[in-house]
């Protein structure tokens, strides 16, 4: 689904965020990006969304050369994408529903069909019955679960999420993972920058270790290895 070649991403100014950075991620796959902060996982992310070009290799995704896509097509390519922030990036002056619609009113999608997906991401991080409200007004854990439900309306192959759980508590942390086990249940193909170790240990998925750009580890969790 997403595959790696020797990537090397180098910053205006000369700092090389990544260095030869060579993996799969299969169709269907969840996995945890982790290591210190500045190691260089939200520019990994920001490769994927082509914000960030490469100083050498390339990354394929979906069999595509992502280096290739014209400019006039990278809005379609990135649409395929949901990414899920940190600090949510939502939208204060509208509804929760505006902004979980928001992906889809820019896809031109008829009211009736937006309304239909709307509701059902909703339903999926559990926040029907707060459709109307505004965002300011919920929680920071329900906040994050209104950037979800934004990232996944379009249904994408593929759903980023960098630090998601970083300004969470550790219970709500642990509820916002197990809403992206259930995405990935589902087939959705996932890569989840985290630091927060404590957590994603004590969950069974792959985990890609960055250190100052290099991937210096990728392990299956133990209870996966030789799964598959
Ligand atoms: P992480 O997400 O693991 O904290 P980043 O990908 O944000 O790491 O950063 C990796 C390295 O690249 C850091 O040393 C950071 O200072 C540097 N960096 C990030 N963004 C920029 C930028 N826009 N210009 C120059 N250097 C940057
Ligand atoms: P719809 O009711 O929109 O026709 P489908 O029957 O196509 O929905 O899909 C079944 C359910 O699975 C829907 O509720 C849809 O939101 C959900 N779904 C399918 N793929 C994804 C995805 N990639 N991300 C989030 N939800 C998805």
């Amino acid at each position: 689904m997403i595959r790696f070649d020797e990537v090397s991403q180098r910053y205006p100014g000369g700092h090389e965020a990544l260095k030869q950075v060579s993996f799969e991620l299969e169709r269907g796959e969840m996995a945890f990006l982790t290591g210190r902060s500045g190691a260089g996982k939200s520019t990994l992310l920001k490769c994927i969304m082509r914000t960030e070009s490469l100083s050498q290799g390339q990354i394929l995704v979906s069999g595509r050369n992502i280096q290739r896509i014209s400019d006039k097509q990278i809005p379609f390519y990135r649409r395929r994408i949901g990414v899920v922030f940190q600090d949510h990036q939502l939208l204060y002056d509208r509804s929760v529903y505006e902004n979980v619609a928001l992906p889809l009113r820019i896809d031109g999608y008829r009211e009736a069909d937006a309304a239909r997906r709307v509701r059902a991401a909703l339903d999926k991080v559990g926040l029907l019955s707060k459709e109307k409200m505004n965002p300011i007004a919920l929680s920071g854990g329900e906040q994050q679960r209104v950037g979800i439900a934004r990232a996944v309306v379009n249904r994408p192959q593929i759903l980023l999420a960098d630090e998601p759980t970083g300004n969470l508590d550790p219970e709500l942390a642990a509820d916002i993972m197990k809403l992206f086990e259930q995405f990935n249940q589902i087939g959705v193909s996932m890569l989840i920058a985290s630091h927060d170790l404590a957590l994603i240990t004590r969950l069974r998925h792959r985990m890609l270790t960055l250190d100052n750009g290099r991937l210096i580890r990728d392990e299956q969790h133990p209870s996966r290895q030789g799964a598959g």
